[in-house]
């Protein structure tokens, strides 16, 4: 079955540049120009995952994120934003937004198919794998589902690998381009700043005080280290 791709973007040239090599690398895209409606047709393509441009026509491809992601049918789809803007990445990738990637434009079509690829292979991989438990965590990798002293976490895909990434290599210092290499693999586009955004997004959502995380630390100068006695200890 081939993998669907949905292209939120509103200039067709642009477009269907994407579509054709999109479908030319074995994917099935369609492409949605961003008017009113685009969520229902998105619920109803369930595509794997969705480029989504931040201007449209008759939204805002931010707002239209945070639609996606409160749909119970589409929430945790990967969300690769296609922006015109480098300042804009911040906010892209910040908490308030949600998405999972970017891309700035002009990109060649060859990086973005790449890019698409990196993403999906790396939900594949977790396809026939097991359940880590580590105190309160309980993920699980064949469904791609974890949990936090019994209540399911609302994770996005990232948000999902990089927690399986600590949990499956606790107690170890881990550095920012280690990480990346580990939980982004072939994208080596991305920054060491994307890490942090993601990582301060992760302790938003499993973190009592974010501030002063119990379970993912910062090793000073260095990266992130997932404290496996903190998390083994009792709930505080
Ligand atoms: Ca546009």
């Amino acid at each position: 079955m081939p993998k669907k791709i949905a292209i939120v973007e509103d200039e067709a040239e642009l477009a269907s540049l994407l579509e054709y090599n999109l479908r030319r690398s074995g994917y099935e895209p369609k492409v949605f120009p961003g008017v009113k409606g685009t969520l229902k047709g998105l619920e109803q393509y369930k595509p794997d995952l969705v480029l989504l441009d931040v201007m449209l026509p008759e939204m805002d491809g931010f707002e239209l994120c945070r639609q996606i992601r409160q749909s119970t049918a589409v929430g945790r789809i990967p969300i690769l934003f296609l922006t015109a803007r480098a300042d804009e990445v911040d906010r892209v990738l910040g908490l308030e937004i949600g998405g999972d990637d970017y891309m700035t434009k002009p990109f060649s079509p060859r990086e973005l198919v790449a890019r698409v690829k990196a993403h999906l292979r790396r939900g594949d991989m977790d396809t026939d794998q097991g359940v880590v438990e580590i105190g309160p965590f309980r993920l699980d990798q064949g469904a791609r589902r974890v949990f936090q002293a019994e209540r399911e976490l609302e994770l996005t895909s990232t948000e999902f690998n990089l927690l399986e990434f600590f949990l499956t290599h606790p107690g170890r210092a881990h550095s920012r381009d280690q990480l990346l290499e580990s939980v982004w693999g072939a994208q080596r586009y991305v920054t060491p700043r994307t890490v942090d955004v993601h990582v301060r997004r992760l302790r938003e959502r499993i973190e009592k005080e974010p501030e002063n995380p119990r379970y993912i630390t910062t090793v000073r100068g260095f990266g992130y280290r997932f404290e496996e006695e903190a998390a083994s200890g009792p709930e505080q």
